[in-house]
């Protein structure tokens, strides 16, 4: 096992009528900015529950954050809390509303000259505001992580920083019903190759994150597909399995001590930021290209995976690997989503954009051994055409 550092200082309250948790988690003498996102949560009933939760408080609030939050939104933000001396933000929404929303935290006691130094130059974040986080789509892991990733000009940029994870976090599964199946499915999946990034690389012999991102794999191929099944989608077991599964998957516990590939995000990124992909769904094509492509630096481990997860008993070896890629394939196809640069129109004569835009962003050295060159990225999207 690598050294590590672990902490996840994120409480959490789980469960049916947890919003409410809201009113003591924020202090009553604290100026609070609720934020929000297309207005999903004023439909479905979470709005009217925050702002019972918030009548004894003294708040504002900031709405319009879109999918794939844009810099040009957020940075609005600013006017709202320099006005009303906002000095807590309440984030309200799935993973774009709560990045967006520690962007924000950031950027308003930022100490430097300008707050998007904090993406373009990775400038370092030494002050934020506290960040709450009621859930309403489980996908990210942003409710309990340090992470953000924000666009500006068709690029998206991400930072980090312990101080923008969420004081509390609010998981109600009961939240999540409202959600479109094709935002379920893209939750599963975010949340499915999220475990992958940390697990799929080589192996160290951490058995424990082993175990745990293993039973967080086989929570989500069980229950993912529950969720978009009729007789199945409203059970609050099925949702609250996979809510609490997909902040596990990123909260940082099964990354602790052990390598980290992240290639499929940083290739699957410019897929959304070029051509529109949702988040999601540009992982369901990339990953299963970084399989192929990367088979024999990763051998060890797809071969646990493929016995530990899919039970796949053949003897010859790179027959049992063809197989468990196929089967995580089937599994996307399950969720309904794309396993192909085709199947979303993209084609060859697109590639070399890609590759310039991740140029561009300096990922020239991608996944856990650091030899995903921006030639070995070109032959992943081609084997992903
Ligand atoms: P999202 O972009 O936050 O939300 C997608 C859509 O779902 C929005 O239109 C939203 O509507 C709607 N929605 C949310 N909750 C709903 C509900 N309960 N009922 C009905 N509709 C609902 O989706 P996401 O997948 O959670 O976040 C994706 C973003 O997170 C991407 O930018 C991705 O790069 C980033 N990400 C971050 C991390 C991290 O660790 N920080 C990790 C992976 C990905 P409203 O606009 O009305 O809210
Ligand atoms: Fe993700």
């Amino acid at each position: 096992m690598l050294n590590f550092t672990f902490q996840n200082s994120t409480r959490i309250h789980f469960g049916d009528d947890q919003i409410k948790a809201i009113s003591k988690e924020i202090p009553l003498d604290a100026k609070v900015l609720v934020t929000y996102g297309g207005g999903s949560i004023k439909s479905n009933g979470v709005y009217d529950q925050v702002v019972a939760a918030l009548s004894k408080h003294n708040w504002v609030e900031f709405s319009g954050i879109e999918p794939n939050p844009t810099y040009d939104q957020l940075i609005k933000a600013l006017d709202v809390i320099n006005e009303h001396d906002v000095d807590y933000i309440l984030a309200v929404g799935g993973g774009s509303v709560v990045d967006g929303s520690k962007f924000i935290a950031a950027a308003a006691v930022f100490e430097g000259d300008d707050p998007w130094d904090i993406l373009s130059k990775g400038a370092s974040v030494t002050k934020a505001l506290p960040l709450g986080a009621v859930l309403t789509l489980p996908a990210t892991g942003s409710e309990s992580n340090g992470g953000a990733v924000i666009m500006r000009d068709g690029s998206k940029l991400s930072f980090g920083s312990p101080l923008v994870r969420p004081t509390f976090a609010i998981l109600d599964p009961a939240v999540s019903l409202s959600l479109s199946d094709r935002q379920i499915s893209n939750g599963v999946v975010d949340a499915f190759v999220h475990i992958m990034e940390q697990y799929m690389t080589y192996s160290i012999n951490a058995k424990v994150q082993d175990r745990f991102s293993e039973g967080l794999l086989l929570t989500l191929i069980e229950e993912g597909p529950k969720a978009l099944k009729p007789e199945t989608k409203d059970d609050l077991d099925v949702r609250g399995n996979i809510m609490w599964s997909a902040t596990m998957a990123l909260n940082g516990l099964i990354g602790a001590g052990v390598p980290h590939d992240w290639a499929s995000h940083m290739i699957g990124h410019e897929l959304t930021a070029a051509h529109g992909i949702d988040h999601a769904r540009s992982l369901s094509i990339v990953l299963p290209a970084v399989m192929k492509v990367l088979r024999e630096d990763k051998r060890s481990k797809l071969l646990q995976y493929a016995e530990r997860i899919w039970n796949i008993t053949v003897a010859d070896e790179d027959e049992k690997i063809d197989q468990a890629i196929a089967k995580t394939e089937a599994f996307f196809k399950a969720m309904e989503v794309p396993t192909t640069l085709t199947d979303v129109g993209i084609t060859a004569g697109d590639i070399d954009n890609l590759i310039e835009k991740l140029e561009k962003h300096g990922m020239v050295v991608l996944g856990e051994r650091k030899n995903i060159t921006l030639e070995v990225s070109r032959k992943i999207l081609e084997t992903a055409l």
